[in-house]
């Protein structure tokens, strides 16, 4: 039997990448309720956990070597002039921050005694890619960021829905503040007998394994 459910929420948040992530831990630390919902495994799915976890981020506090310049520059050379000049630029402003921030967020960084571990990263014209320890992790690196990420969202209350994927958005203007109103539905209450490997009914139709017979979409356990 189906069954939907409805919630509000101040933030949604659609995935559970390291973007999904940190992007539910800064609106919870805001101060909002947030709801974060996955289509596979919170920290366990998406392209973060196949990562090997080498951040590359631009510290001024490592000296003179390097700049924001150079690393703007670096990044849209080797991205082939594709790149928004624009968020090039806030990335090597504030990349450094955000990467210090991590630790706080429970991430382990490299270290070589006192000093965080950084190596020269392809497309890097200086040693400027720090990486996140992933010993014990197996072959997943990236789960060295996305688990203790997910550790930090869920001790700060944001409420965390496995295999839940959005499947429609309607937006309803019923008032002030707007409140996008979402309909997400839950492997576990539909998940169908006459095709047990079919995660999701409704989804069906569009889900990866109708498109390419797999059996699980990517990121499901
Ligand atoms: C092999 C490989 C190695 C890489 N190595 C590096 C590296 O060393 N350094 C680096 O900086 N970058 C690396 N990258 C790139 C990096 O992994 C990605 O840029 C980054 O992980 C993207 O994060 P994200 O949170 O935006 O997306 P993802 O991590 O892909 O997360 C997307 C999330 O959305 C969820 N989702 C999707 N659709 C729905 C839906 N309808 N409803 C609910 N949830 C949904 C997914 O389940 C998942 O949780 C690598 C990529 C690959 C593939």
């Amino acid at each position: 039997m189906l069954t939907i459910e409805s919630r509000t929420t101040d933030v949604l948040v659609i995935g559970a990448g390291v973007a999904a992530l940190r992007a539910a831990v800064a609106a919870r630390e805001a101060g909002a309720e947030v709801i974060l919902c996955c289509k596979g495994i919170v920290g366990r799915s998406g392209n973060t956990i196949v990562s090997t976890a080498d951040i590359s981020a631009y510290i001024p506090a490592l000296g003179p070597d390097d700049s924001e310049e150079t690393f703007a520059s670096d990044t849209i050379q080797t991205g082939g002039s594709i790149a928004d000049e624009e968020l090039v630029r806030i990335l090597a402003e504030r990349s450094g921050a955000a990467l210090l921030d991590l630790e706080r967020l429970g991430i382990v960084l490299l270290r070589e005694g006192d000093q965080i571990d950084r190596t020269r990263g392809a497309g890097h014209s200086r040693a400027r890619t720090y990486r996140a320890d992933s010993k014990g992790l197996g072959p997943n690196k990236g789960l060295a960021l996305s688990l203790p990420m997910t550790e930090r969202a869920r001790g700060l209350g944001v409420q965390c829905l496995d295999r839940t994927p959005v499947v429609s958005i309607n937006r309803v203007m019923d008032g002030s503040p707007v409140r996008p109103r979402l309909t997400s539905l839950g492997t576990s209450l539909c998940r169908s007998r006459r095709r047990p490997s079919c995660w999701h009914r409704a989804a069906h139709r569009t889900c990866s394994r109708a498109r390419t017979g797999r059996s699980r979409p990517p990121g499901m356990p």
